[in-house]
């Protein structure tokens, strides 16, 4: 006899859909398993063999036929052991297959028969929705992630033996009660979930009203975040970087409906939602991954890739700490997702595709101790690096990356009599990027860009109306500095983006001579 039944996978952070097919035919006992499935797959038969059994079902004892369709996709994981083990109990007759017609099961099957959690639900579930399947079978610890996706007919399976037994199967009727009561809070905006950091850090990043002097860092973070340009922060060590851009999430706008459901899916995809999440991932991710890291770690990497950091900082912050520390590979491989807001990692049979749409923050030291070019008469530390070595330190940063970055400022080491000051706190600075975000929404019909970051070309000078100052100012600066042409017009992107933020129409002179004095480096070089 045959069955069929609908399963799921998660291809790059996307759901797919697959057909679980079961064959059983009279012939010595044997069970095949073909579709390209992994060793996890493979292995799903002795789980279900011993599943089935403990339940009180039989494991059929003739030719038993498993194909996983489509055929070209490389099935990976345990996530098809329940489909597979109603595929069987259907075949084999022991229950009906109707009772799982147009159903989506997904679950991992223990030998005891009990029901697991699998990774990547939500993306699984949306798309089966997309799809127009409207019943979903899921372990009951997967099934506030699946509520996420609204207008599905859920059932929450704990046991595999709440399914009934051969020829007698149980009224489903709780399993459904069961599911929708574990969701009774869902949505729940109230407990918003936030993206778990690196290394299972704590949320939270403090305040910028606590940060004790650094007024023209913050100015140039609270532009940083309202544009989102790339930016890289240069001082010698202690003078609080790591700590300002570590604050940069509280003064980002919300995330939108959408992009909450992408990340979310990004977190399910990867395995990082935290158990019984009951609500869409609603702050922006901060990434801080090590200079340790690999470029697979950086990028998403396995025989099936999952994602790497720079997708879990899809629409948030991707921090590297202490940039020229990273191996030249991983400095190589941003290049992508910072040019294309995604990225692909080819394999032998797919390529795969991870959007990566983020921010970079970044810092570094001055020179390989830190202390180059602040010397000073109070502190007995300075620089005792040679001209080479901090040459070699610096060309590790290769132009194609700083290209990348919009701005460049020093930070300096906080004088002795600053203090605290409330005058820009994260509260003020988050509504004025919340303004500026505002005025780029407004303009996006006319550019199709959502941020002045990524303005160029034609679109940048059709926003960028500048006062004829401003002009005059601008091609000044661009004759006596000999800036490129490149750097001419990240100097039109940040002003714009300054304009925005002090919510005017037009680009000052003033916006256009800050803007200069966020390109640190070109005017160095
Ligand atoms: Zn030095």
């Amino acid at each position: 006899m045959f069955s069929m039944m609908i399963s799921g996978s998660v291809h790059g952070v996307d759901g797919r859909a697959i057909a679980v097919e079961v064959d059983i035919a009279s012939g010595l006992p044997q069970v095949n398993i073909v579709g390209l499935p992994d060793p996890a797959v493979r292995e799903s038969i002795d789980r279900v063999r011993a599943a089935l059994r403990n339940c009180g079902f039989v494991f059929p004892l003739e030719r038993v036929t498993i194909n996983l369709a489509p055929a070209d996709l490389r099935k990976e994981g345990t996530a098809f052991d329940l489909a597979i083990a109603a595929g069987i109990l259907a075949a084999s007759g022991q229950l009906p297959g109707e009772l799982f017609a147009g159903m989506l099961l997904i679950g991992e099957l223990a030998l005891d028969g009990a029901v697991r959690p699998v990774p990547g639900v939500l993306a699984m579930v949306e798309q089966a929705r997309r799809a127009g399947i409207g019943r979903v079978m899921l372990p009951a610890g997967n099934v506030a992630e699946a509520a996420l996706i609204g207008g599905m007919e859920r059932f929450a399976l704990t046991h595999l033996d709440e399914l009934g037994a051969p020829g007698r199967p149980r009224d489903w009727a709780p399993l459904r009660r069961a599911a929708d009561l574990a969701c009774a809070g869902v949505p729940g905006e109230a407990n918003a979930t936030a993206p778990p950091r690196e290394g299972g850090e704590a949320g939270g990043c403090g305040d910028y009203g606590d940060v004790i002097g650094q007024p023209i860092a913050k100015r140039a973070l609270l532009i940083a975040a309202a544009g989102r340009h790339n930016i890289l922060l240069s001082g010698p060590p202690g003078t609080g970087k790591t700590m300002l851009v570590r604050r940069l999430p509280g003064i980002l706008p919300d995330l939108t409906e959408q992009e909450a459901l992408e990340v979310t899916k990004i977190y399910s995809a990867a395995g990082q939602l935290p158990a019984g999440v009951s609500s869409l991932i609603r702050e922006r991710p901060f990434r801080s991954p090590h200079h340790t890291i690999s470029t697979g770690g950086l990028i998403g990497g396995g025989t099936i890739p999952k994602p790497g950091e720079v997708t879990l900082a899809h629409r948030g912050v991707l921090f590297l700490d202490e940039l020229p520390e990273f191996s030249r590979q991983a400095l190589e491989v941003l290049r992508q997702p910072l040019e294309d807001r995604f990225v692909t990692i080819a394999r032998a049979r797919a390529v795969f595709r991870f959007p990566s749409s983020f921010m970079l923050a970044a810092s570094m030291n001055p020179c390989p101790c830190g202390y180059w070019g602040h010397d000073s008469v109070t502190d007995d530390r300075s620089c005792h690096c040679t001209s080479v070595q901090i040459a070699r330190y610096r060309a590790k940063l290769s132009g194609p990356l700083l290209d990348r970055i919009d701005m460049q400022i020093e930070v300096p080491r906080p004088a002795s009599y600053d203090m605290p000051n409330g005058e820009m706190t994260t509260a003020m600075m988050r509504e004025k990027v919340a303004a500026a975000r505002e005025r780029q929404e407004a303009r996006r019909r006319m550019t199709g860009i959502d941020w002045n970051g990524d303005l160029s070309g034609a679109a940048l000078r059709r926003t960028a109306r500048l006062s004829k100052d401003s002009s005059l100012l601008l091609r000044e600066a661009f004759d006596t500095m000999g800036i490129s042409l490149r750097a001419h017009d990240r100097v039109l992107k940040l002003a714009r983006t300054i304009a925005d933020v002090e919510e005017r129409d037009t680009i000052d002179p003033e916006h256009i001579a800050e803007a200069i004095q966020y390109r640190k480096l070109d005017l160095q070089s």
